[in-house]
């Protein structure tokens, strides 16, 4: 039994994660926390790869093909399996989520900030600008935690994808937000490791030279992970692969609940 944040960072590159995020690389080189590599799936696209995350099937099986796919998931998701058995969840993540978790579509004004254990985001703050500054939405996730001790909680930055889509990944802009996201998420893993939080932070997709993700290339499709267990040692750079498919099993176990029939990959851990 535990409690879970995914830090899941909007179109993080495995490059300019390993590259830039220097405290979670100290981390990983303490072993104090373990680095894997996340060959995507597919289509390397924000909404897909959202259900695909939170359920752990693929693009195909869940409907959720593209961008334009609006409406709420079909499937089991750990929000769901989490909500079932008890555990309170909260989210600061990009309107998308209140949408395929919550309700859909999504009302500008009731739903940008919900307190609701109807809800399968109970606690949710979801912002629509991609312009959103990170630092804030750090904070809006770290206030979560502070006040609701929520058993999940998913934290949806959306700044790498912003600038990419701005100026590109071979940029010193996309480049530095990765530094910059990590110096965020410093101090605040700290508070949350003495919280008794597991902590995964990974990416949704990656992005290339051209300001765009969507297809199978290397750039869209490696985001790293990083997993740093509330206790104890992590297992250092792995140089081992993960599928995003692995991602919902794993939260649920962590979580302590039974893992959905439809979330077919094995936990890695
Ligand atoms: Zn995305």
């Amino acid at each position: 039994m535990g409690k879970v944040i995914l830090v899941l960072s909007d179109a993080l590159g495995y490059k300019a994660a390993v590259d830039g995020m220097g405290f979670l690389g100290h981390l990983v080189e303490l072993r104090r926390a373990s680095l894997y590599k996340i060959v995507g799936e597919l289509p390397s696209m924000s909404r897909p790869m959202y259900e695909t995350t939170h359920t752990g099937v693929p693009s195909w099986e869940h409907g959720v093909v593209s961008n334009l796919v609006v409406r709420r998931s079909k499937m089991p998701s750990t929000f769901q399996a989490a909500v079932d058995h008890g555990k309170t969840t909260a989210a600061a993540a990009y309107y998308w989520f209140s949408e395929l978790y919550n309700r859909a579509p999504f009302d500008f004004v009731n739903d940008r900030e919900v307190d609701d254990e109807s809800l399968l985001i109970q606690h949710g703050r979801f912002y629509f600008k991609d312009e959103y500054p990170d630092e804030e939405l750090f904070c809006d996730a770290a206030l979560l935690v502070r006040r609701f001790n929520p058993d999940y909680l998913l934290i949806h930055p959306m700044g790498m994808d912003n600038i990419g889509e701005t100026y590109g990944a071979d940029s010193s802009q996309y480049r530095n937000q990765a530094i910059r996201q990590d110096v965020m998420m410093s101090t605040l893993v700290v508070e949350w490791l003495e919280r008794g939080y597991h902590i995964i932070v990974t990416g949704d997709h990656g992005m290339n030279n051209d300001r765009a993700h969507g297809g199978t290339a290397p750039l869209m499709r490696e985001v790293p992970l990083f997993y740093i267990p509330s206790q104890g040692l992590g297992e250092g750079n792995t140089e081992s692969l993960l599928s995003h498919l692995q991602l919902a099993p794993t939260v649920c176990k962590l979580l302590g609940v039974p893992i959905p029939e439809t979330m077919k990959a094995s936990p890695f851990v």
